[in-house]
This record gives structure tokens, C-alpha cells and sequence, in this order.
């Protein structure tokens, strides 16, 4: 039975979060192109290199990158079980390369999972944001009474905030996501592929509004 799903909504909704949950309660990947950028920027790669300014300024790293890495993660062996994609497509262009790849691979029963929120609570969540710098969980300084060069509470890693949750490029990657990334609701509603999801709300309570979607429809 196939499991392939697409999480898409703006940054900060909480995708990551709850991408990691389900990837790991139903044994799949989870591929987050953020996560490989960060990973690719924190070892100094030739992508890391092209990829770091980029970020930091809350723009988006050139498709023919992204549709790149993409295809190779959804290629390897772990990924036809299903996976969890988490921040791809973000453009039209990554979009219509992700179909042709998705069709080339026979997988016609995916799920765009669709997470709301509005920017105000974006900017609130991403300014309170904190990331744990080696195993990369994620929590906020509003919630759970951390801050930032705490010690992770599940790893001895540090709790850091990302260079691109600053409030002004907060600011610039809902403004890119608004413009460029957002649209892409209408392509995939089109293709009647779009589940509607409330992102407002405790971890465990998105958590199990996704699950009553997501696992219905699997
Ligand atoms: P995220 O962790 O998904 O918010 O991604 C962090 C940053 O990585 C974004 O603001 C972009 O600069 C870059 N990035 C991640 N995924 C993509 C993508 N699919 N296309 C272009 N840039 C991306």
C-alpha cells in the first residue's frame, strides 16, 4: 500500500513536526529539503556553499537543485514504501517536475496534505522557534520553557536559533511563499489531490486531526 505524501503550507505551519511523527509511526521517510540544505550548509558542500546565502536570505535555492536531490532521495530503494515530502515543490516548475517524476516512478495515489495558519502566528511561532543543533528536534520558547543554548532535552546537542527564522526573513519567506509557493494549491486541487488541515493548535491535537485524514486515506 502506498503512502506518498506532500506536505505543504507556508514556514512555520508545522510540517516538520508533524512529518517526523508520522514518517516515524508509519516506517517511512522523511524527506524535507530544508533539512538536507541545513545538513548540506552545516558540511561545507558544493551545495552547501551555493545554497547558504540563498537561505539566509529567505529566498529560494534554483529549481534544477532542488528537482535534483529530490529525484534521488524519491529514487533510492527506501523510498517505495512511501515517504513523507516536507518543503517541495515550491514553485510551479519543481511542481510539474515532481509529476513527471511521481509518473515515471507509477505513483498516482499521492496526498497533498494542505497546513493553514495565518502569517501573524507564523511570525510569532518562527521568532519563538528553536532548533537542537545535532539531532535537530524542534521546540519553542513560548511552549517549553527553553531557551536559546539550552541543552536538547532528548540529545546532548544545544538549542540554536536559525539564521532564517529572524523576523525579517520571516517576513521575506512568507512574502516568497505568498507569491511563488501558495499557488500551487490550485494545481494540485485541480488534480483533486488536496486534504485541508488546521496547523492553529497543540503538537498532539494536529497530530491527531492529521492522523484521522491521512490514515483514512492511506
Ligand atoms: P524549510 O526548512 O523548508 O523552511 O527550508 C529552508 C530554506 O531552504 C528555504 O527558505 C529555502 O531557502 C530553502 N529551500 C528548502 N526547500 C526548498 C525548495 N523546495 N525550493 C527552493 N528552496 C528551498
Amino acid at each position: 500500500m502506498m503512502k506518498s505524501l506532500i506536505f505543504f503550507g507556508p514556514p512555520g505551519v508545522g510540517k516538520g513536526t508533524q512529518a517526523k511523527l508520522l514518517s516515524k509511526e508509519l516506517a517511512i521517510p522523511h524527506i524535507s529539503t530544508g533539512d538536507m540544505l541545513r545538513k548540506a550548509v552545516s558540511r561545507k558542500t558544493e551545495l552547501g556553499r551555493r545554497a547558504q546565502a540563498i537561505m539566509e536570505s529567505g529566498g529560494l535555492v534554483p529549481d534544477d537543485v532542488m528537482v535534483g536531490i529530490v529525484r534521488e532521495e524519491l529514487m533510492t530503494p527506501g523510498a517505495s514504501g512511501g515517504f513523507v515530502l516536507d518543503g517541495f515543490p515550491r514553485t510551479l516548475e519543481q511542481a510539474t517536475a515532481l509529476s513527471s517524476l511521481l509518473a515515471e516512478l507509477g505513483i498516482d495515489d499521492y496526498t497533498v496534505v494542505n497546513f493553514a495558519v495565518d502569517d501573524d502566528e507564523v511570525v510569532k511561532r518562527l521568532s519563538s522557534r528553536l532548533v537542537c543543533d545535532t539531532d535537530g528536534s524542534i521546540y519553542n520558547s513560548l511552549i517549553d520553557d527553553l531557551s536559546v543554548g539550552s541543552k536538547c532535552p532528548r540529545c546532548t546537542g544545544r538549542l540554536i536559533q536559525r539564521d532564517d527564522d529572524r523576523e525579517e526573513t520571516v517576513r521575506k519567506r512568507l512574502k516568497v511563499y505568498h507569491s511563488t509557493t501558495k499557488p500551487l494549491v490550485e494545481y494540485y486541487s485541480k488534480k483533486g489531490k488536496v486534504l485541508n488541515l488546521n496547523g492553529v493548535g497543540p503538537i498532539a491535537e494536529v497530530q491527531r486531526e492529521l492522523r484521522r485524514l491521512v490514515v483514512k486515506e492511506i
